[in-house]
């Protein structure tokens, strides 16, 4: 632990004191290192943990507490950072003045032989680690309180049994014996007794065995086992602080991402015992506010008669549904109605609490905010907002959006383990699980047939859209998360776990192979886009739920919040999905993705290849009227929101075959002309030698026309050498987008004309439409003022052609470092702007997204040198401060301009947060994420505003 106490926390202001004439921590006087729990403010985790501050809290609304003190975090700290590893001083002179005042109140007495009071001593952190840290029950026993302890309870099983654990745990967590040697004694005498379950020892049988246990002590440790409560007392408090650096719960932290800040040392509870293993008027258990699986407003628990605590989480006896204890134990069960009331009264929240009922009187021993899954946090928000025990603003706030993709996409059940064979990133969420199949043509092939397939590729390309379509998820053992198939799996809502490098894929031999596990075509697999994993066979799966409740919250969130929400939608189908999960607009229309679909391949390909601009002019004309339909049924969707429509984007080699393959075919097809050849020769042979036999080869004679092989040839060739020409060594920073635009205008003109002209007919139609047209990768205003020209001559001329005027917004990407630093200039040309943060991300790290989440940034984050993915979580300090600066220079040239976010951290409820804060009006992303988005923009607004 680095540096003093004063420099982790701050030093606070003295907290009231009750009766208690423990000393007040003053300028040079003894500092306070321990409160009771009538005095401890229950808000301050931090300094009391959360189980000690609710405590306090709850001992203060009058909630039946068995009495007791919490020992501070900072003493924690304190005594961790001492050298010679005491207790700071003061602590033990508060605890023996701490000790008498339970003393008074329980009127027993700690080491008393006659009416003993016995404690226990529990760890308590701020953030909750459940199970992390160690407890000891039963503190204060040795021969002489036992003794009384019998004679109080007159039950020596009882007694026995108490001390006899108490030794075990004490001796485990205090004095570090280990577990396996009590175990060993105690199932010697468990066997010599013959007793087949523990309740089945009687008292000399515990009684032998508290003595084993006392012996095992002293051999390990080399002295007796201490009986004194007090020095019991000190070592348990040294303990509980030690097992904070323990191995257990330094894991958990690291787990759980719990930072060095958060982590403040943990909090120890000192309370008075109770028992519920006195008799059948005595109980333990736990219990929920609310059902924690469905959210239902209903008492719910388990419970055990005649039992302690440990006998539950031992499984040693199955405990009953607290529904049962009504008919059982009527009166607890209505006082444990009133707690459940009185719980959810103060907290205003769920909670998960401990009881004890010890001879008819009921204890809570522990109360916290309850765990639940995101149906069930959904369903509570909504129904504690209409029972108005919260705000609308308290309901939003307490669903973290990232849980929403529990509700939205198919998951695998959490309950099952099963080892992965393989991870890779977790690119498009939700789990999928089919045959898998490694080509497109296959995929459509089975899928069409009823199959559920998974695609399994090493990349995919535009080309093997069908098979995205026909199948249930998507595997690639190359690319990041903005890669081709993250982003079309993830505009689709189907899973893709993306960047599976340890998976070698052999796409020819249709096979995989993971971790030693071959994947032959047709074998069963399960992918989850979640966290990445890939397993072989099916895996269950819980389906997702837009629950009533859900689309109520998420009303509420639209209404709340500023910034709207917009999709990443490409086609009319995906405008669909877009307005079922509530996109108020389209954000991002990628119109490259309209071209893939087999009858549009080839046109544009024929584009690609024209060598002059009349050949692609002529190859656009037949792109025009599909590319117009798309736009036009778009808008019919959408209407009457806007949608921002991308010109063409992506490097156009990107709908080519790839080279290698192109070779390869041309070396089949080489090969084939010979066998064709052969033919001719053969059949020409025959006709010679053999007119009968000539006729029966008169079917090769068809084939073997070498002139179609060449044909096909010249064909591919000419492909290739396209290819050549088109190939850059580093396409995502090539000719693409706007610079497309530049070198080929016409392209740009046919898509603007199929823009205007499907607005043109919407207006005739009388279908409102507000249509955006945005220019990609802009880095000059020149580049932007060139294509507004044209835009404005193609305008004229469908307004005349159509007889309608046209009032079209122009605007331009934001995805290249100078065009921030330029916004005040692009201002001029643009009524928008639309942070591109995939590639921007790219351009400000210069880490490029296609490879460098799959190579050195899992290291980067592994190392502490980036705490996130920049591509997934946004670079507020770098990029974020780009962004703020082009937000400002845009809006100081034109006020009003609109500016909004399409890459993918428009989806992300972190970097949504901060698109609010630096006055956004949009945020766009895939349609799926659209909810996750509308509730993380509603809780900024009401952050911002507190
Ligand atoms: C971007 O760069 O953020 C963006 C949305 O464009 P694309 O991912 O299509 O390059
Ligand atoms: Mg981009």
């Amino acid at each position: 632990m680095e540096g003093s106490i004063e420099q982790q926390t701050p030093p606070r202001d003295p907290i009231p004191l009750g009766s208690s004439a423990l000393p007040r921590r003053t300028n040079g006087g003894p500092r306070r290192w321990l409160y009771g729990y009538t005095e401890g403010d229950g808000k301050d985790k931090r300094l009391l943990g959360g189980k000690g501050a609710n405590l306090c809290e709850m001992t203060q609304i009058g909630i039946e507490v068995p009495p007791g003190f919490v020992i501070t975090t900072e003493a924690c700290l304190a005594y961790l950072a001492g050298d010679d590893r005491g207790l700071p001083p003061g602590l033990l002179d508060q605890t023996r003045e701490a000790m008498r005042g339970l003393e008074e109140k329980t009127g027993k007495g700690f080491g008393d032989a006659s009416n003993p009071l016995l404690v226990s001593v529990r760890s308590g952190a701020a953030m909750s680690m459940p199970g992390m840290m160690d407890t000891i029950l039963n503190l204060g026993l040795n021969r002489d309180t036992l003794a009384g302890l019998i004679a109080h309870t007159s039950d020596p099983r009882f007694g026995w049994d108490a001390y006899r654990r108490f030794v075990q745990l004490f001796g485990k967590v205090a004095l570090g014996v280990p577990d396996e040697v009590f175990d060993d004694q105690f199932e010697r005498v468990k066997r010599r007794a013959g007793a087949r379950v523990d309740v089945d020892l009687e008292a000399d049988n515990l009684e032998d065995i508290a003595d084993r246990f006392l012996a095992v002590v002293h051999e390990a440790t080399g002295t007796p086992f201490p009986d004194d409560p007090y020095e019991q007392l000190e070592l348990a408090i040294e303990a509980v602080f030690d097992s904070w650096l323990g191995r257990r719960a330094v894991d958990y932290r690291r787990e759980f991402g719990i930072t060095a800040d958060q982590a403040n040392g943990t909090a120890v509870n000192v309370q008075t015992m109770v028992f519920g293993n006195l008799g059948d008027d005595c109980a333990t258990g736990v219990a929920f506010t609310r059902d924690p699986a469905t959210g239902e407003n209903v008492l719910f628990g388990e419970y055990l008669v005649n039992a302690q605590g440990e006998d539950v989480v031992a499984g040693i006896r199955t405990p009953k549904p607290v529904a049962e204890m009504e008919s059982e134990m009527p009166d607890l069960y209505r006082q444990l109605e009133e707690l459940r009331q009185k719980l959810e009264g103060h907290y205003r929240e769920v909670q998960d609490f401990e009881f004890t009922i010890e001879t008819g009187r009921l204890y809570c021993l522990q109360t916290r905010n309850g765990k639940m899954n995101a149906s069930a946090m959904v369903r509570t928000s909504v129904e504690m907002h209409d029972e108005e025990l919260i705000s609308r603003e308290r309901a939003l706030m307490r669903v973290d959006p990232a849980h929403l993709d529990q509700l939205l996409y198919p998951q695998l059940r959490d309950d099952v383990e099963v080892e992965p064979i393989g991870q890779g990133l977790p690119a498009s969420p939700g789990a999928a699980c089919g045959e898998a199949v490694f080509d497109a043509d296959r995929a459509e092939e089975l899928g069409r047939a009823g199959r559920d397939v998974i695609l399994v590729r090493e990349e995919t390309k535009p080309e093997d859209i069908h098979g995205f379509f026909a199948s249930r998820g998507i595997l690639t053992s190359r690319g990041g998360k903005t890669s081709h198939a993250a982003v079309v799996a993830r505009g689709m809502g189907k899973p893709c776990v993306a960047g599976a490098e340890s998976i070698q894929v052999d796409v020819r031999a249709r096979r995989a192979v993971a971790s030693g596990t071959v994947i032959e075509e047709g074998d069963i697999i399960t992918i989850d886009g979640t966290t990445g994993r890939i397993y072989s066979g099916a895996v269950p799966m819980v389906e997702p739920d837009f629950s009533a409740e859900l689309e109520r919250l998420l009303e509420w969130a639209d209404e709340t919040a500023r910034l709207k929400v917009r999709a990443n939608a490409d086609t009319p189908d995906d405008a669909r999905r877009a307005i079922e999960y509530g996109a108020m607009g389209i954000g991002l229309c990628r119109t490259e993705r309209m071209f893939n679909a087999p009858d549009r391949l080839p046109i544009v390909l024929d584009m690609i290849m024209a060598e002059t601009t009349a050949e692609r002019e002529e190859a656009l004309e037949r792109l025009l009227p599909i590319q117009r339909e798309d736009f036009r049924q778009v808008f019919g969707v959408m209407t009457p929101r806007p949608v921002t429509i991308r010109l063409l984007d992506p490097p156009i080699h990107e709908f080519l075959p790839q080279e290698d393959q192109l070779e390869e075919e041309i070396r089949y097809l080489g090969r084939l002309r010979e066998a064709v050849r052969g033919m001719e020769v053969m059949v020409e042979t025959t006709e010679l030698l053999d007119a009968e036999g000539a006729a029966a080869l008169a079917d090769m004679r068809a084939l073997g026309d070498t002139r179609r092989v060449d044909g096909v040839i010249a064909r591919k060739e000419a492909i290739l050498k396209r290819a050549r020409t088109l190939k850059e060594v580093n396409p995502m920073l090539g000719h693409r987008g706007v610079r497309l635009g530049m070198t080929y205008p016409e392209i740009y003109k046919m898509q603007v004309r199929a823009i205007l002209e499907a607005t043109a007919q919407c207006i005739q139609d009388d279908v409102e439409v507000h249509p955006q047209i945005m220019v990609p990768q802009v880095c000059t205003a020149e580049e932007l003022d060139a294509v507004h020209a044209d835009c404005r001559q193609v305008c004229a001329e469908v307004e005349e052609a159509f007889g309608v005027s046209l009032d079209i917004e122009f605007g331009t990407m934001i995805e290249v470092v100078r065009a921030c630093l330029r916004a005040e200039r692009l201002a001029d040309a643009a009524d928008f702007f639309s942070f591109g943060t995939n590639d921007l991300t790219q351009a400000t790290f210069s880490f490029s997204r296609e490879d460098a989440e799959n190579k050195f940034l899992p290291f980067y984050n592994e190392r502490g040198i980036l705490q996130d993915n920049p591509f997934e979580v946004l670079d507020q300090l770098g990029l974020g401060r780009l962004m703020a600066l082009a937000v400002e220079w845009g809006r100081d040239r034109k006020p009003g301009l609109q500016v909004g976010i399409c890459g993918e951290h428009g989806g992300h409820p972190e970097s949504i947060d901060f698109c609010h804060r630096i006055g956004l009006d949009y945020v766009s992303c895939s349609a799926p994420r659209i909810p996750v988005a509308r509730l993380a923009a509603a809780q900024a607004e009401i952050r911002s505003a507190t």
